[in-house]
């Protein structure tokens, strides 16, 4: 007997019908033996749905007393879901219970739409457990040390889950979504992309920062941190399929690197829409630019993501970075009204319209000339690069973003991952 945490995303919640259908399967799983937690997601849209509904009513500027009301109203998506699933679950034969972030309680700090678990407390939880429930607790949500809901950002179910089998030791967490793994790039905007058996943590913890959504980063480092054994699969293959072929399926993120194994150099490539880069025109050169800058937009709390200093002609230079489009507008405004004042600058220039398109591979580490194959499948292309960052197993570009998806395709054919 084993203890398993199951994790369904939105599509896979996303209607009465499919509900019913993760009811079986995690019915199935119950019968064979093992302890069940499920984590599950709102239905698919309705975290939208409700942050647009605020967003209706809501001003623009989002300070601690706003966010503290989008959470309030984001988290019942999956508040409606735990009950749906735990009686789904009833009417299948089942003992369940469903549980909201706070009854459990999962404990997070206080950081509205981006909080981060720090505690969960497994009691309650465990006594079900013992008593032969399957235990439902809703994906996303935690509270804070004063009773305040809060969430742990977009796609945070991932997180919850994780975080949970964590908590509670489990033998295995295994994230059911809409695609039946781990791809190597997204597999909506390349169809060639290929799934892959297994991937190394350091691998999806890059994948998942560069933008791969299909986990949330905060979920790969909790994996990591406690070695959670983790798979991503799909929750559209039939409910009644063998366990020990299902447990098998999808994706297997691998902790140890099996040097026998013929390394990929690249395995997978990620993108992301989500930043938007602001230049600094003219920048008087001497030290302390850069502190100059990004002091005051780390001061705003606002993250930097890529930096880019230009030599400088004339004692003067221009500085650019990357944030996210979110902080794009307050970034602009507190440049323009301090720092281009402040140092001397001649002015600021900024662009929303870019991208950021990374390959990454542990096979990077022990290669050279892959960062040049990329370059040479972009220039073949014809797209221009703003923006190079590189560590040891990623290379990243940031090129206007009607170029994505060429990018990613080029990338994906140069680095022979369509025949892999
Ligand atoms: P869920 O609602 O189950 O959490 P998400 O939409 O958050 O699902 O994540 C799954 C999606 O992630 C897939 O539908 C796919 O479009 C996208 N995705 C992005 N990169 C990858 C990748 N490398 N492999 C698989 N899916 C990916
Ligand atoms: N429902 C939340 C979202 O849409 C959390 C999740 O799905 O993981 O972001
Ligand atoms: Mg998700």
């Amino acid at each position: 007997m084993a203890l398993i945490v199951h994790k369904y995303g939105g599509t896979s919640m996303g209607s009465t019908e499919r509900i019913r259908n993760v009811a079986k399967r995690v019915a199935k799983w119950a019968r064979a033996g093992h302890q069940m937690v499920v984590v599950p997601s709102a239905m698919s849209g309705e975290t939208n749905r409700l942050l647009g509904l605020a967003k209706d009513v809501s001003p623009a500027v989002q300070t601690p007393s706003v966010t503290r009301e989008l959470d309030m109203i984001a988290c019942t998506g999956e508040q409606v879901s735990v009950g749906l699933l735990s009686l789904a679950l009833q009417a299948e034969g089942m003992e369940a219970v469903s549980y909201s972030g706070w009854q459990v309680p999962i404990r997070t700090d206080s950081s509205y739409t981006k909080a981060r678990i720090q505690s969960i407390d497994d009691a309650r939880v465990r006594a079900d457990l013992a008593a032969g429930r399957v235990v439902v607790i809703t994906g996303f949500q935690g509270v804070d040390e004063d009773m305040n809901i809060t969430t742990l950002g977009r796609g945070g179910s991932d997180t919850s889950a994780v975080a949970v089998a964590a908590a509670m030791k489990a033998d295995e967490c295994l994230i059911y979504t809409d695609v039946d793994g781990v791809y190597t790039t997204d597999p909506r905007v390349v169809p060639e992309a290929k799934r892959l058996n297994t991937v190394s943590f350091e691998e999806m913890l890059e994948m998942a920062s560069l933008g791969s959504k299909v986990l949330q980063i905060r979920s790969v480092e909790f994996a990591g941190k406690y070695r959670v054994p983790l798979r991503v699969l799909s929750s559209f293959t039939p409910w009644d399929i063998a366990i020990e072929e299902e447990a098998k399926s999808g994706t297997l993120i691998t902790f140890e690197e099996d040097e026998k194994m013929e390394q990929a150099v690249v395995s997978g490539i990620a993108f992301n829409r989500d930043e938007a880069k602001l230049t600094v025109m003219g920048v008087p050169d001497r030290p302390g630019i850069a502190y100059g800058i990004l002091g005051k937009v780390a001061e705003a709390n606002i993250d930097v993501d890529v930096i880019l200093q230009n030599v400088s002609h004339d004692g003067k230079t221009d500085f650019s970075f990357t944030v996210h489009r979110n902080d794009y507008q307050r970034t602009l405004d507190l440049l323009k009204s301090q720092v281009v004042p402040e140092m001397g600058a001649e002015a600021v220039i900024g662009d929303t319209k870019i991208c950021k398109v990374s390959i990454v591979g542990i096979g990077m580490r022990s290669h050279a000339g892959v960062a040049s194959t990329m370059f040479r499948a972009l220039s073949d292309e014809g797209i221009n690069i703003q923006m190079i960052t590189t560590s040891e197993i990623k290379t990243s570009v940031v090129i206007d973003e009607k170029y994505m998806e060429l990018a990613v395709r080029a990338l994906h054919k140069a680095f022979g991952l369509d025949a892999a």
